[in-house]
């Protein structure tokens, strides 16, 4: 089977250095593999977008020499798809309406090491006067472990730690953990290369799999860039966007944070030149094996 990758950004804003290091790595695991690299914008999130600024990434990755296979996939136009899967999993009986509001969880829910607990409460239905607020995936009392590439053995027990989590949002948006599995197997990826903010999601992706039957790709997990706060870099925390003018010099910085040292003589060569030398060179296991780095 051929490798094929993907790099999947959401339009909250321009592209920042943390997710040009997760773009280079993908992108580099790809190519080093005569693999197709795909590009997704993560749409699905209408208040945190920012006009404008899925346009704006796609111009930054053309800028920085990213070749992109394919069409680009705009999760904003697959609402038809994820719909079909939804009422799919609710017939099944994998799903069910909840109604609780976040003060509802936040008081009978308990804590755990991956934020609060859905405690059931809709599990056995709601009455019929009430109008759903979401939909929840029913998870079993199974530990779901996988080898991560970078971050090694990992596991969850989704009953434990997480609890049925929602898959349809109360504001009618697909989910990310659903959208991203649905558009993972209908684009064929055989391997995610992305920050390790997400390694806490993949078993609840690798149990949708699971349940929908979809092959399970491979996995790495690439620190993520963290401010002295230990807050990830995003707009949010305040990162601005990369410097789009040195294109060159940005790229050997973002090589550098993956462990890979640009040769001296190629640090001011042409963006190309430095992608040639980086294919010809990547090692994934050259990564450092953390969840994260201080920028
Ligand atoms: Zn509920």
């Amino acid at each position: 089977m051929s490798y094929i990758g993907r790099f999947a950004p959401s339009p909250t804003g321009p592209l920042h250095s943390g997710s040009l290091i997760a773009a280079v790595a993908s992108y580099l695991q790809a190519k080093s593999l005569q693999g197709k690299w795909l590009l997704r914008i993560e749409d699905l999130d209408p208040p945190r977008e920012l006009k404008g600024a899925a346009d704006d990434i796609i111009r930054t990755l053309d800028h920085f020499g990213f070749e992109w296979d394919d069409q680009i996939c705009y999760q904003s136009k697959r609402r038809e798809r994820y719909e079909a899967i939804l009422e799919q999993l609710q017939q099944q009986d994998h799903s069910y309406p909840c109604i609780c509001s976040r003060t509802d969880i936040q008081a009978a829910g308990s804590m755990t090491a991956f934020g609060i607990r859905y405690p059931g409460t809709c599990r056995q239905g709601i009455p019929r006067t009430k109008t759903p607020h979401s939909i929840r995936i029913r998870v079993t009392d199974k530990t779901i472990s996988f080898a991560d590439k970078i971050q090694g053995q990992y596991q969850q027990n989704l009953e434990h730690d997480v609890g049925d989590f929602i898959i349809k949002r109360a504001d009618g948006q697909t989910a990310y953990q659903l959208a991203v599995v649905i558009d993972d197997a209908a684009q064929g990826i055989t391997e995610i290369v992305r920050g390790s903010d997400l390694l806490d999601s993949t078993p609840r992706q690798i149990y949708l799999q699971q349940l929908l039957g979809y092959p399970t790709p491979d996995y790495a997990h690439i620190p993520v860039i963290v401010n002295r706060h230990g807050e990830k870099l995003s707009k949010q925390t305040g990162a601005s966007a990369i410097d789009t003018e040195s294109a060159g010099a940005t790229l050997v910085h973002a090589l550098c944070y993956l462990n890979h040292q640009v040769p001296q003589s190629l640090q001011l060569a042409p963006v190309s030149e430095i992608w040639q030398w980086a294919i010809e060179h990547w090692q994934l296991q050259q990564v450092a094996q953390r969840r994260v780095i201080e920028a």
